[in-house]
């Protein structure tokens, strides 16, 4: 398919029927918002109006679930993937409007937490310019993360609403509406019978592939309470209690919950997965009946591909629509079953592997329940076949174990596909988290590293170096990443290298311009723009970057007349607001920067910013303004990461420990332009057999130890001597430091002291960048995709 072709006519006129609904008299009464929302709502109706891309022959559709989708705002990339931009800022124009700064009236609309729901986000864009035919399957939750701020350091929290309600991309079809039932009980007969039922409408928005006339939807669920609510309730006048169920209904895709790599085991998380779950399924076999198409057919036609074990509930779901509404026998509805179901695994955390307790599941949902014991009974068969007689293994490998659901081990004996989201990632879900089912099934298992867009994380984000590749490369690269290799001959041409570094720069006045807007604090554009930008977590280290620079500030004092290198360090993470180890490592940046801020002996050699609020919008303006790139989790902890890698393609040097695709930046950029240090995963493993003790490796380390010491004197803390207590615990014997920043410190000092010495060689330095970016092009969320259909979507079966 072609890129649509853009009606002006058609535009204009959805135009005026857009400010009209608004019941004004002219488009120019319109305010900015307005403007926003009639410019999108006219967009998403031309778009209604394009025949839906056909499937290529024999590909299977691909069903992506995921209970996250962080998109970030819409309406700019939409222009983008159309290639409509210049057209209709030439229509704004005739009205005095400016197209850019229309786009910034968007909400970015924030349904995900962090790197699980942009992955889904870029994947679902890949998908559409790649050609493979898919639906996303997700919630439609009212509010969104959090949104952040700080009042005296602290992380304060507020609910996003981000007015789902008028937001202009939505179409809602009624006629998808489903049924889904909740509680209840089991008859003697077999037959589920839920104590009550809720509405699951959908809402979709447009995927849009890059410039092919591809359009597929990404199916948000909302519920709603079932219309008309109970009415044998309602006649006998008890009305006030089934208009209570109906508030109950949509208290289910209120509010997202804010964990990243965190199980919190409530129930209403549950409840969210099922609807989302059953009414993704009830979907899949609607669509697939009314292609006419039979039941044992279904794998052949479809895949449910399942991001993280979120959606696992999916699996007893099909097995019970195909046993009990469509009375298959066990073995022909298993057989559908397990060659439909894909699983990715995202962490091999303990803390974030969802297990649920046995008596929520039965209690939300009796008959999955019967069915879930089935599939475990069915496998522990197989299990005492394999190794008669060994409890150790099948307390391991069961399904249901200790009154407990482990949806990972559902998934990989449900579906008939594994993967890890990187290579070294993929390596441990093998060795270290799966070996016995890799013995099973040594097939099942793969790896598909992640990708991002190059369409939002690069053309859009970053249109300088977008338009310097355009003019460079003389060819289309936005779909075809691996184009950047022949930038490589370039890192050697002093004028392309002045170009691009002369990019960079003004990207880093951009930056400037809006931490000055943002937060009052001033940044010098000619220090190094260091920035570390993801969730805060433990695993991720940000604590260890704040020790590094509270080394700085350290040296800064004891020689104040030393010639440096400025750095401006900036930060954005959001912390759950139950995760308290979190909230006082921002704490503790906040009221570090603070001080350092305000000390005129520093100047401008080093400042630390926290940018409050991350989101797909701020990073969209930190990337590519990014000299360094902070990739510093304990190597073995971090599955893949992403921001790794919209930070290279954006010529940004990674400073990072060798895990996720770190390894495979690394590989592919080649040591002399990457700043590598720490502990490997197999010397991480080995100090923790010996018995890590973090105090030893504190008193070994002169800088290390004066550091902590200050934070415990009470000196960043207006004198309180335990305001970080909980960082500085974590760190100490009892603690036990998990995460090993103790035994990375110095390798990371002296990681950054490379930094610096490259930095004030400026030709080498931008000629490491270009490099970056002219061998990073496998990390295409393109690559991915073609990876998934090779390995696992489309592959011989
Ligand atoms: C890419 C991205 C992430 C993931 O970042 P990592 O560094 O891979 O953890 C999180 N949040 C937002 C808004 C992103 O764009």
């Amino acid at each position: 398919m072609s890129q649509p072709t853009f009606n002006k006519a058609q535009f204009q006129a959805a135009l005026t029927r857009q400010w009209q609904r608004f019941g004004l008299h002219a488009a120019e009464e319109m305010t900015p918002h307005q403007w926003w929302q009639a410019v999108s709502g006219a967009l998403a109706e031309q778009l209604s109006a394009q025949p839906a891309a056909k499937p290529v022959k024999g590909q299977r559709h691909v069903n992506y679930i995921s209970m996250e989708f962080l998109i970030g705002r819409l309406t700019g990339n939409n222009l983008l993937n159309l290639g409509w931009y210049q057209e209709v800022a030439e229509v704004l124009n005739k009205h005095q409007v400016n197209l850019t700064d229309l786009l910034e009236e968007e909400i970015d609309p924030a349904l995900g937490n962090g790197g699980l729901g942009r992955l889904a986000a870029c994947f679902l864009d890949s998908m559409a310019t790649v050609g493979q035919s898919a639906t996303g399957y997700g919630l439609n939750y009212q509010y969104g993360l959090f949104r952040q701020s700080f009042v005296d350091g602290h992380q304060m929290e507020a609910p996003d609403d981000w007015h789902r309600n008028t937001y202009p991309w939505f179409r809602h079809n009624a006629q998808l509406d489903v049924q889904v039932g909740i509680g209840g009980k089991v008859t003697k007969q077999g037959l589920w019978e839920p104590a009550f039922t809720i509405t699951g409408e959908a809402w979709d928005l447009p995927v849009l592939g890059y410039r092919n006339g591809v359009a597929q939807p990404l199916r948000l669920w909302q519920a709603k309470h079932a219309h008309p609510f109970n009415l044998t309730k309602f006649n006998d006048g008890d009305f006030l209690r089934a208009e209570q169920q109906g508030i109950d209904a949509e208290k289910l895709t209120k509010v997202l919950y804010p964990n990243d790599n965190h199980l919190a085991g409530k129930k209403l998380r549950l409840m969210q997965q099922y609807f989302q779950c059953a009414c993704s399924v009830a979907d899949i076999l609607r669509r697939h009946h009314l292609a006419g198409r039979k039941l044992h057919e279904l794998a052949d036609f479809e895949v449910i591909q399942l991001n993280d074990t979120h959606p696992t509930i999916a699996i007893p779901e099909l097995l019970r629509v195909l046993l009990d509404e469509h009375q298959l026998s066990w073995d022909e509805a298993w057989a559908i079953t397990s060659r439909t179901f894909a699983y990715t695994n995202h962490t091999l955390m303990p803390e974030a592997l969802e297990c649920w307790d046995e008596k929520l599941v039965k209690a939300l949902l009796p008959r999955h329940m019967q069915i879930i014991n089935k599939i475990n009974d069915q496998f522990k068969v197989l299990v005492e076949t394999r190794w008669p007689g060994d409890k150790a293994v099948w307390a391991k490998l069961a399904v249901v174990h200790d009154k407990q659901v482990r949806m990972a081990n559902m998934c990989v004996v449900s579906g008939f596909a594994v993967n890890g989201v990187a290579a070294l990632h993929s390596d441990l879900v093998v060795k270290d988290l799966f070996p016995e089912y890799h013995q099973l099934w040594p097939n099942k298992f793969h790896n598909v590293t992640n990708g991002i867009t190059p369409r939002r994380w690069i053309k859009q984000c970053n249109p300088a170096l977008a338009a310097l590749l355009d003019k460079t490369l003389k060819k289309e690269w936005a779909n075809d990443l691996d184009q950047l290799i022949n930038l490589e001959k370039y890192a050697d041409d002093a004028a392309f290298r002045a170009e691009y570094r002369e990019i960079k720069q003004q990207n880093k006045v951009r930056l400037a311009a809006f931490v000055k807007a943002r937060t009052g604090i001033a940044v010098n554009p000619n220090a190094i723009f260091d920035i570390q930008i993801k969730r805060l977590h433990e695993y991720k280290r940000q604590h260890l970057n704040l020790l590094h620079i509270l080394a700085l500030y350290k040296e800064i004092r004891e020689n104040p007349k030393a010639d440096r290198v400025p750095r401006v360090f900036l930060f954005g993470a959001k912390a759950a607001p139950g995760y308290y180890l979190a909230k006082n490592i921002i704490l503790a940046i906040n009221k570090v920067a603070a001080t350092i801020n305000n000390d005129p002996k520093v100047g401008d050699k080093l400042k630390v910013v926290f940018l409050p609020d991350y989101c797909v919008s701020a990073a969209e303006m930190l990337i590519p303004a990014a000299d360094i790139s902070e990739q510093i989790s304990t190597a073995g902890k971090e599955a893949s990461g992403t921001g790794n890698m919209k930070l290279a393609l954006n010529g940004a040097l990674t400073v990072g420990t060798l895990d996720g695709a770190n390894v495979e930046i690394a590989e592919k950029v080649g040591e002399e332009n990457i700043f590598i240090f720490g502990h490997t995963v197999e010397e991480v493993k080995a100090i923790k057999a010996k018995g890590y003790d973090p105090v030893k490796w504190r008193k070994k380390d002169k800088l290390l130890d004066a550091v902590l010491k200050e934070l415990e004197s009470g000196k960043y803390s207006e004198g309180d001597k335990h305001a970080f207590d909980q960082m500085l615990h974590s760190l100490d014997k009892k603690g036990g430091d998990p995460y090993l920043v103790m035994a990375d410190f110095a390798a990371y000092v002296e990681a950054q002291k490379r930094v610096d010495v490259l930095y004030r060689d400026e030709e080498a330095w931008t000629r490491a960048c270009i490099l970056n970016t002219a061998r990073c092009g496998m990390f295409s969320s393109d690559r991915s995709i073609r990876d998934y259909q090779t390995r696992i979507w489309q592959a011989k079966r």
